[in-house]
């Protein structure tokens, strides 16, 4: 997702309480409970776009604390904008390029990791830009709880399919997989729609979705 380049963004963000500001970033692992003051569970997601999901989750579960992280300043914006309108405690923002996101948590320190609709990056080429490849499944090893859950959820069968295959050199095995998440009922249970999610449903695309662990 590219918004035009919006004017004022970066200094929104630079001002903004909702965001843990770059500067800091190195300085955050083994500190997320002292950043929200209380040590309930930490769930990322990592390209959150516009925010949609991760505000409805952090409103639904004010028991958890929810960091959102995207890489471009336009879209995040639109994050900040959502917590203006509705501010909640337990939900911060990144702006960053999840390629670092072992920089900024400690070993162990997230209980869960989201990642819904990632960019496709369809050139072979380019298969270790995408969220689900092996290389950033080696990251994510490192900051998720062992035991605990990432889900993947997307409407690409492609990238899917990708992202199974990915799962077994990476050393992380399946709970769930489906390739048709909305006609599964269990499943949907407690689901919430992101914004690429409620686009790509409404003309028909079966959304597919896994959750891993290792
Ligand atoms: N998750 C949202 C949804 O389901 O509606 C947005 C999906 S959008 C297709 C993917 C988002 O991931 C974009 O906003 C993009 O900027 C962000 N993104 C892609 N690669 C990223 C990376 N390496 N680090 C952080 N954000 C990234």
């Amino acid at each position: 997702m590219r918004l035009r380049n919006i004017t004022g963004s970066r200094e929104v963000i630079a001002d903004s309480d909702y965001v843990v500001q770059e500067s800091i970033l190195e300085q955050c692992p083994g500190t997320w409970s002292e950043i929200f003051g209380n040590d309930n569970p930490i769930h990322i997601e990592i390209g959150m776009g516009k925010g949609k999901f991760i505000h409805a989750m952090a409103k639904e579960h004010p028991d958890i604390n929810y960091v959102g992280i995207e890489k471009y300043s336009s879209v995040l914006l639109r994050a900040i904008q959502k917590m203006e309108e509705e501010e909640l405690p337990n939900l911060k923002f990144i702006r960053m390029d999840a390629e670092d996101i072992a920089k900024v948590f400690g070993k162990g320190e997230v209980d869960k990791i989201y990642l819904n609709f990632s960019d496709p990056w369809p050139k072979d080429r380019h298969a270790k830009r995408r969220l689900p490849s092996r290389q950033f499944l080696a990251r994510y090893d490192v900051i998720l709880k062992k035991g605990s859950r990432l889900e993947f959820k997307t409407d690409n069968r492609e990238l899917f399919d990708f992202a199974v295959e990915e799962l077994e050199p990476a050393g992380w095995k399946a709970e769930v997989i489906t390739y048709d998440l909305h006609s599964d009922e269990k499943l949907m249970e407690g689901n919430v729609m992101t914004e690429y999610e409620e686009k790509f449903s409404s003309i028909g695309n079966p959304i597919c979705k896994y959750i891993i662990y290792r």
